[in-house]
């Protein structure tokens, strides 16, 4: 269960009542609490840029957000919903880690009525479509929900609309909270898995996939459109026993889910995440020796090292084969 070392308030997050909650159970709890003066974060300690990252990791800010245009979010969805950002996880290949910059302390938001109040306007322009709003773009908002509510009122919210549908992904599994709420079908709840062996060696700091396989086993109860997102996907001796391992795993312990998706991506790095990475973890034992990758290109110049075409077809084949065989109803949205 994450607990921050210290927390910081913007004044006005102290305006909502959501602010004042948060505020009174982190007292409760004995964490450090300063309210900011000019709303800027400066004293994180932590002398290495491990220590600093790490340090930011423990920091909880607690603020207002401007309910200016949401970002777009394709291809999963139309928009991001901005509840949380960055999380307590310390994933060294973090999706995050080349966006949020040397301190990603975590954000979290107490307007959460603007917030979907300005979600409805989005949705009110085109009535006749489903607009989808992705919550997990630019964090993991679970382990901080019992601090802000955040998901539960999200959730809620879109069990009565007509046209917003509401997705996130966690790679933890304290999920109690959001199992009795009213989702209407319109909340999509993924995990994030992997094997037993990579959590332990990357995800520092996240629940096991253990933990994870329980906690979809309570929310496939409550009747959720489910998803697993299986990402980085990594070839090493007995990949295709422990991957094996999970699915069957899974398959026995989820309840039949209408509408279960898969997503699927290979590991990959860009140079930029490579710095990044050796940066925060130095020992790291990440496989990324540019030489045992094919360079690809993207749009823009934007270069990435994928798996070789031989091995992206040996996991292509691998998981499409056995998901098919274990869940037969499920949907593979994509193997990248
Ligand atoms: Fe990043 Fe997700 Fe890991 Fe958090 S749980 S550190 S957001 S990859």
């Amino acid at each position: 269960m994450y607990k921050p070392s210290r927390a910081f308030f913007h004044k006005e997050s102290l305006d909502y009542e959501k602010g004042k909650k948060i505020y009174n159970k982190l007292r409760d709890e004995g964490i450090e609490i300063d309210v900011l003066k000019s709303n800027r974060v400066t004293n994180i300690p932590g002398a290495t840029p491990s220590e600093a990252y790490s340090e930011a990791k423990r920091t909880l800010v607690v603020a207002v957000r401007k309910t200016t245009n949401f970002q777009t979010c394709k291809p999963s969805a139309h928009y991001q919903l901005p509840l949380v950002t960055s999380c307590p996880g310390l994933c060294q290949y973090c999706y995050l880690q080349t966006t949020l910059g040397k301190k990603p302390y975590i954000r979290v938001y107490v307007n959460t009525e603007e917030i979907l109040t300005k979600a409805k306007k989005y949705m009110d322009v085109k009535k006749e479509e489903d607009i989808i709003f992705e919550g997990a773009a630019t964090s993991d908002p679970l382990p901080v929900e019992k601090y802000t509510n955040n998901l539960a009122d999200a959730i809620e919210f879109f069990g009565k609309q007509q046209n917003g549908k509401f997705r996130f992904v966690t790679k933890f599994a304290e999920v109690e909270s959001l199992l009795n709420i009213n989702h209407n079908g319109n909340t999509e709840f993924r995990f994030s898995l992997n094997t037993e062996k990579i959590i332990s060696q990357y995800e520092h700091k996240t629940a096991s996939a253990q933990q994870r396989i329980e906690a979809a086993k309570k929310v496939s109860k409550s009747g959720y459109p489910m998803g697993f997102l299986i990402a980085p996907i990594f070839i090493y001796p007995n990949w295709k026993d422990e991957y094996l391992e999970l699915l069957k795993n899974l398959e026995q312990k989820i309840y039949d889910v209408p509408n279960l998706t898969f997503e699927l991506i290979a590991h990959r790095f860009t140079q930029r995440a490579k710095d990044n990475i050796l940066e925060v973890f130095p020992k790291s034992t990440l496989p990324l020796k540019e030489q045992e990758r094919k360079l690809k290109y993207g749009q823009f110049g934007y270069t990435k090292y994928v798996y070789h075409k031989e091995q992206y077809n040996e996991i292509e084949t691998f998981f499409r084969d056995n998901i098919t065989a274990l869940f037969p109803k499920a949907k593979i949205l994509y193997i990248v």
